[in-house]
Formats: C-alpha cells, structure tokens, sequence
C-alpha cells in the first residue's frame, strides 16, 4: 500500500504506520525518525534540523523536500510505503504531488487520522520513545507502559522523553499543525483521496483503512 497518514502530533500516525508495515511489508518513512536520527548522528543535516525541531518548528521545505527526493527512489519503497509525518506544509504536498508524477508511483489514499484536542495533550505528555535508533518503540506511562520502568520491553534500551515534548514545545506543535498541516486535509479531499477517520482507536484505524483499500 501507499499511503500518506495525516494527523496531529499525537494522532497515532507512528503506531498505525508500523501495524500497517506488519500487514504487507510496506515499509513506515517517517521525517521525524530520519531527522531525529541525523540529529544523534551529528550529520550537517542534523545541525541544521536541530534548533527547529527542539522548539517545535517545521524544518524548512527545501531540506525535507531533500530527504524525500531521495528516500521515495530506495528500493524498498517498491513494496509500499506510509508517509508518516510529510508532507505537513501545502507546498510539501505539491512538491510531492510533481514528485511521484515523475517517478510514476500513483497512491492510494491520504489518511486522515481524526483525535479530540484533550486526548492529543494526554498521550503527547505521557508519551515515551524507546531512544535505539534501531527500535523507536513507543510506550505509554498510562495506556501502554513498558514491563520495568524506563526500559523498552523490545530491545533492553532506555525509553525516553523527547526533547519536543515539553509542554511549551508540545503547545507549539499544536499550533503549527493547525496553522500549516491541518489545510492538507482540504487538499487531499480535493485530489479525491482522503480517508477520515476516527483515530481514538489504532486498531480501528487499521481496519477502516483496509476496508478503504479494498473498495
Ligand atoms: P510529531 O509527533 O510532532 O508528529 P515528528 O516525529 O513527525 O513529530 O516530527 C518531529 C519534528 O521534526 C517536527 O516537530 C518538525 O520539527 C520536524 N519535521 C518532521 N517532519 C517534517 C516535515 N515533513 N516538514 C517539516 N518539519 C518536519
Ligand atoms: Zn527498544
């Protein structure tokens, strides 16, 4: 499958992207984690991603537009893939749009992931992240704890709170997803591919969007 998935931070697009990878190999490309890992890297790109990320702000287009040129053309993209975290600005998406006309890979649909405002800011304090690059598993302190406290269940590393979780840096993202993300909802709908759907639930959403798929 193809998809982009769509949604606040905190919608859940990293949990459904990776019970959708089980599904039929496709594989999750999500900016954040390629980002996140640049930054633990030290890479240039890193340095330059660091400042915007930490302070809740969007990276610069170009720079995104950038990795995914690249990323779109590896080989495991062939199988499927599920944009988790781009586009998030309307010149993104048309980048994109240009993009995929060029290299010929038509998408399924354009996922939205629909969550009331006070269910985002409770998952998003209480989130944790498994900090192995390699794992990126995500915990729950409330709904979904690790077995020992502080330390992924998957891989014996340590899970961590990350550094734009905040409340101030939380509060930011909210807003800059309302002001630059949220109107991608309306372009998608546009482009005659957007799914909406109820995202209190992961499993929900996976099966909604199979049954998407199918029709
Ligand atoms: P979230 O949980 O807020 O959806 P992500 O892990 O997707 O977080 O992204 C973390 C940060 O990385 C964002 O706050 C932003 O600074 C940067 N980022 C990720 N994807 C993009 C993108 N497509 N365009 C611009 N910035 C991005
Ligand atoms: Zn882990």
């Amino acid at each position: 499958m193809k998809l982009i998935l769509l949604g606040a931070p905190g919608a859940g697009k990293g949990t459904v992207a990776k019970m959708l990878t089980e599904l039929d190999g496709s594989v999750q490309i999500s900016t954040g984690d390629i980002l996140r890992g640049a930054v633990k890297a030290g890479t240039d790109l890193g340095k330059e991603a660091k400042g915007y990320m930490d302070a809740g702000d969007l990276v610069p287009d170009a720079l995104i537009m950038g990795i995914m040129g690249e990323r779109l053309l590896e080989k495991d993209c062939e199988k499927g893939f599920l944009l988790d975290g781009f586009p998030r600005t309307i010149p993104q998406a048309e980048e994109l749009k240009v993009l995929l006309e060029k290299i010929g890979v038509t998408l399924d649909m354009a996922v939205s992931l629909d969550v009331p405002r006070d269910v985002i800011l409770d998952r998003l304090t209480t989130r944790r992240t498994c900090e192995n690059s390699d794992c990126q598993a995500i915990y729950n302190t409330k709904s979904n704890p690790t077995k020992v406290e502080g330390i992924c269940d998957k891989c014996g590393s340590k899970t961590i709170q990350r550094d734009d979780e905040t409340e101030e840096a939380i509060s930011n993202r909210l807003e800059t997803y309302q002001e630059k993300t949220a109107p991608l909802v309306g372009f998608y709908e546009g482009e005659g591919m957007l799914l909406s759907v109820n995202a209190t639930s992961s499993d929900a959403v996976v099966k909604a969007i199979q049954d998407g798929l199918a029709k």
